[in-house]
């Protein structure tokens, strides 16, 4: 626990020394983060093989890729991200300097999740950096493997003071609470979330939660199904299941419910080979525990598909299940594995009912080929983010900010959204020590005449016409004023 301690008062001093201000050192620093991933694959792979089962496939493209393209996002944008950014003034303040100044908010925290450890951890480290704050870093105790690779190695690439890496599970995380920081971003379950935002609350430090849920799929009648179940098996199976933004069940007409399965079965066995226990491409579960869990969820349901399991080997079978009760454990809670239930609606009105009626989740599937059904379901339901016939791709768009809402979560990040999260937004005027006498409308003793002035003056402050206006005529009005009141 005195290491937790000196880490943390490490980063403050270094962060306190500016080092972080320069835009140069940003840059450098994330240049250097980019190095270590990319001299160090071969590691990172070896390390998630172990923890998830990841190929190199999957890591190069579902850990790293979105990272180093968010570093070269940064590199890029980060002299547009932090320019002063110019704003309306009203009349009052038209001969002022008035902007927006982006600042680092100090030091903060990072608590990632286990399922894609790298890139939970390492993304949200991106705009921390960007936007010139140092970061302490507690990657998931569960991928005990990447946790250590990356607190063996972060700090041969950077600046060891001000981006450490604590290891460690609860215990160590809820140490970590105890300090004050100025921002904590929290990937993981919403249990937690409740922990991290009540510690976070004694020193009123701002959270940002990415947390999880059950994210629905509706597949409409309408539509082409062998597509849409190629995208869906690619959606719910990669990573063994083990994707927060997974479609979690499928609300979809009884009548297509066989279809489905047909459709969904041939493809997992396109996908994975006839014993997909065999396939390199696909994942495992985390630990016993999870794979337990997941298990019970099976009970009393009917499998429709697969099921086979394997606990020496953390294996479960891509697996369908169908005619699920509403009201069954697997319909409970965010399953998180390689299960995907089937509940059948008569209608998409009865589909969004459904929907509406559980906690907004991070994620929203439909497939249709009516775009007025699209458009209908996006208007009438609520969620993190949505993507209409695919799977988890609104996730790997920078422009697209990524976090839930309600209880799937709060705040988000990725590309500007990141820079945004970790930065204050610092409103600035600058005026200057002339027109004193202009000024002094607002000074006591107060005239009828002196409030009615500022009020047009404040009052046309949304008007593009007024402001046109006002700039031709300020000449005007400041004469008007200093021969109204200063008369000398
Ligand atoms: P986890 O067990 O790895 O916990 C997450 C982090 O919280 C870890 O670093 C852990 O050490 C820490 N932690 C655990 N108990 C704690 C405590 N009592 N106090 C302080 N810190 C504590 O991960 P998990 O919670 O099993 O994660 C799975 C959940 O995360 C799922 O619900 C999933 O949907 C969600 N998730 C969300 C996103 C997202 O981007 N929104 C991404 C991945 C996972």
């Amino acid at each position: 626990m005195e290491q937790i301690k000196l880490a943390v008062a490490g980063a403050r001093t270094a962060y306190n020394l500016g080092k972080t201000r320069p835009l140069e050192f940003r840059v450098q620093q994330l240049k250097a983060l980019e190095r270590m991933l990319t001299e160090n694959k071969d590691l990172f792979t070896e390390a998630l093989q172990k923890d998830l089962h990841k190929n190199q496939f999957a890591v190069e493209v579902y850990e790293m890729a979105g990272i180093l393209g968010e570093i070269a996002l940064a590199v890029n944008k980060l002299p547009e991200w932090t320019a002063p950014e110019s704003v309306k003034k009203n009349m009052m303040t038209l001969m002022d300097t008035v902007y927006i100044h982006r600042e680092p908010l100090g030091v903060v925290l990072i608590i990632g999740a286990w399922n894609y450890p790298l890139a939970i951890v390492l993304q949200p480290l991106v705009g921390a950096i960007a936007a010139g704050n140092a970061a302490v870093l507690k990657p998931s105790e569960v991928s005990g493997n990447t946790a250590q690779l990356l607190a063996d190695i972060l700090p041969q690439y950077l600046d060891k003071d001000l981006y450490p890496v604590v290891t460690g599970g609860p215990q160590e995380a809820s140490e970590l609470l105890k300090h004050p920081f100025d921002h904590i971003l929290y990937t993981g379950s919403t249990v937690v979330g409740r922990v991290v935002m009540e510690a976070a609350a004694k020193h009123l430090t701002p959270v940002t939660l990415e947390l999880g849920g059950k994210s629905p799929c509706y597949v409409d009648t309408d539509c082409d199904l062998a597509v849409a179940c190629r995208r869906i098996v690619w959606g719910r199976y990669t990573n063994c299941g083990q994707t927060c933004i997974a479609p979690d069940y499928i609300l979809c007409d009884k009548s297509i419910q066989d279809e489905l399965v047909k459709k969904m079965s041939s493809t997992i066995t396109e996908f994975y080979g006839s014993d997909p226990q065999k396939s390199p491409d696909y994942g495992r579960i985390v630990n016993q525990r999870h794979f337990r869990r997941i298990m019970s969820l099976l009970e009393g349901v009917n499998v429709a598909y697969g099921g086979e399991n394997d606990e020496g080997d953390l294996y479960i079978a891509p697996t369908i299940v169908t005619d699920v009760d509403p009201d069954s454990k697997i319909m409970q809670e965010e399953i998180f594995g390689p299960l995907l239930p089937l509940v059948t609606v008569s209608s998409v009105d009865e589909a969004i009912a459904f929907i509406n009626k559980r906690e907004k989740p991070l994620a929203l599937y439909l497939f249709s080929h009516n775009k007025k059904l699209v458009k209908k379901m996006i208007g009438e339901t609520s969620s993190g983010g949505v993507t209409a016939n695919d799977c988890l791709i609104h996730y790997s768009i920078p422009a697209l900010p990524f976090g839930g809402v309600g209880k799937s979560g709060f705040g988000a990040y990725h590309g500007r959204f990141s820079f945004e999260t970790f930065s204050h937004r610092r409103a600035c005027v600058l005026k200057s020590l002339g027109m004193e006498k202009v000024n002094s409308i607002r000074y006591a003793p107060a005239s009828d005449s002196k409030q009615k002035w500022i009020l047009w003056l404040l009052k046309k402050r949304d008007s593009r016409k007024m402001q046109l206006i006002g700039f031709m005529l300020l000449g005007a009005v400041v004469s008007i004023i200093v021969k109204l009141f200063f008369r000398w």
